[in-house]
């Protein structure tokens, strides 16, 4: 099976966590945090639709102007989902440049605050100086995205302050039957990508119909050689306190995922330091990617005290999480 997101961690163990989620076939990027985000390619910061920002110190959120700056003058919205202080942060952050000559450009930042009940929509768009306009607010089970090909949900956990973590999730997979295609008197190409958008966004219509070659087919007479199953589950979580609460909630969150991204920011022998700063340890950052029955655990978020051995930080969590 193909993946439809491709995955990358923009940073190393010990700057900021980043990570970048490639949509297969889709001119689209999602991006999950906004710390230092220079390594990101020019054309793949344009390809940035959605950013999912899990609260916003510093390490989360400075990346900010480097991706307005990437994207300014683009056409099409700029979406971005945090914990409430996303928008006066952003407020904040486009106060700080001066806007005159910007009225007949394209951009709109869409921002989308969720307090764990209720998420606002505001608008913030170049014609109008970036002022902020607010749209909507509406009750929320934390479902804050949701398209034919997939689904964001958040859920608000305790790091001193509110902070989201994030799972991204395919509504279902569509592989093709290459052999059934073959014997069909069809050819592999480009019409395949087609053929999957309308199963998906238009499920059971039989007035769909696609192109193969100077040939029109119903979509429907061809769905059998699409074999339907289940989708891919990314999850994304860091900056956590260690709570039962929290624990219990993050678990139902990433339950089952194909990958777990997650911070390590301290060694069990720091426990007393983890409590502090309302951050999880290695260890239990194993334990709960284990009891959540994840299939692979990627770690990123280390305290810098580490930096002389993160193979420490990284077997502490694999042995809890591979026994
Ligand atoms: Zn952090
Ligand atoms: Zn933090």
């Amino acid at each position: 099976m193909k993946p439809v997101f491709h995955c990358k961690l923009i940073n190393n163990y010990f700057d900021d966590p980043c990570l970048l989620v490639r949509i297969l076939h889709e001119k689209k990027a999602l991006l999950f945090d906004l710390g230092d985000i220079h390594k990101i390619k020019p054309s793949d910061l344009y390809k940035i639709t959605d950013v999912f920002v899990t609260h916003t110190h510093m390490d989360h959120f400075i990346g900010f102007d480097t991706l307005l700056r990437g994207v300014l003058r683009k056409d099409t919205p700029l979406n971005i989902y945090g914990p409430s202080s996303i928008l006066p942060c952003i407020q904040g952050k486009l106060k700080g440049y001066t806007w005159n000559l910007i009225e007949d450009y394209p951009t709109e930042i869409h921002v989308f605050a969720y307090n764990g009940n209720h998420v606002s929509h505001s608008v913030f768009a170049a014609k109008n100086g970036f002022r902020k306009q607010t749209v909507s607010k509406s009750k929320s089970d934390g479902l804050l995205l949701k398209n034919p090909l997939f689904a964001v949900r958040a859920v608000r956990l305790d790091h001193g302050i509110p902070c989201l973590a994030y799972s991204l999730e395919e509504e279902f997979h569509i592989n093709i039957d290459k052999a059934l295609l073959i014997r069909k008197g069809l050819s592999v190409g480009a019409w395949l990508n087609d053929f999957k958008r309308i199963l998906r966004e238009h499920p059971g219509d039989e007035n769909q119909t696609i192109r193969i070659g100077d040939k029109s087919y119903g979509v429907l007479e061809l769905s059998d050689i699409a074999r339907i199953t289940r989708g891919q589950k990314i999850s994304y979580a860091t900056d956590i306190a260690i709570s039962q609460n929290n624990l219990d909630r993050l678990s139902r969150l990433i339950k089952g995922s194909d990958i777990f991204f997650c911070e390590a920011y301290f060694l069990e022998e720091d426990l007393k330091r983890a409590v502090a700063r309302s951050h999880l340890t290695a260890k239990t950052a194993g334990a709960l990617a284990k009891k959540a029955d994840v299939k692979k655990l990627e770690l990123m978020h280390f305290s810098s005290k580490y930096r002389d051995f993160p193979d420490k930080v990284i077997h502490e969590a694999m042995r809890e999480f591979c026994g």
